[in-house]
């Protein structure tokens, strides 16, 4: 039996600069640049957050987080994703898939690709295969190639009935 299901998008860039750590998908790795921001400036889960609001027709991610909020600084993305799985479920959504890209031309992240999906499938509370990680580079062209900074596209399905698995 198949319930209704919806589906959203979600896409996030963050410039990188000096003295930052770089986190994605929740994974602090290794590398001499991080991701500028207010939060840790996860622009993995920022992506997802902003598909998973999407999906279930909530605004986005800035609405949720404004940046003009102190509670907000230097908070976890994947905190901020908890909690907005938290608002889908509230609704009576569950999580049927998520899917993503992250654009970046260094570092090298498929090491790390593994974990990122470990740590997301965990807050999404999904099973593994559920959850996608793609990494592609920007071929050198652009703010991107030029390692500028880092983007992320996402795209997640919901049910419109707690699924149990
Ligand atoms: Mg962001």
């Amino acid at each position: 039996m198949s319930h209704p299901s919806r589906v959203g998008i979600g896409y996030d860039i963050h410039r990188l600069v000096g003295d930052r750590k770089l986190v994605l998908g929740g994974i602090e790795i290794p590398f001499d640049k991080g991701l500028l921001g207010h939060s840790d400036s996860d622009v993995l889960s920022h992506a997802i957050c902003d598909a998973l609001l999407g999906a279930a027709a909530l605004g986005d991610i800035g609405a949720h987080f404004p940046d003009t909020d102190d509670r907000f600084e230097g908070i976890s993305s994947l905190d901020m994703l908890a909690q907005i799985v938290a608002k889908i479920a509230e609704r009576g959504y569950s999580v049927l898939n998520v899917d993503s890209i992250v654009v970046a031309e260094q570092p090298k992240l498929a090491p790390h690709i593994p974990s990122m999906r470990g740590r997301l499938a965990e807050v999404l509370g999904i099973d593994l295969s559920r959850v996608s990680v793609k990494a592609k580079t920007n071929e050198g062209l652009d703010s991107v190639g030029r390692t500028e900074a880092i983007a992320a596209h996402a795209i997640a399905m919901l049910s419109e009935q707690a699924i149990v698995e």
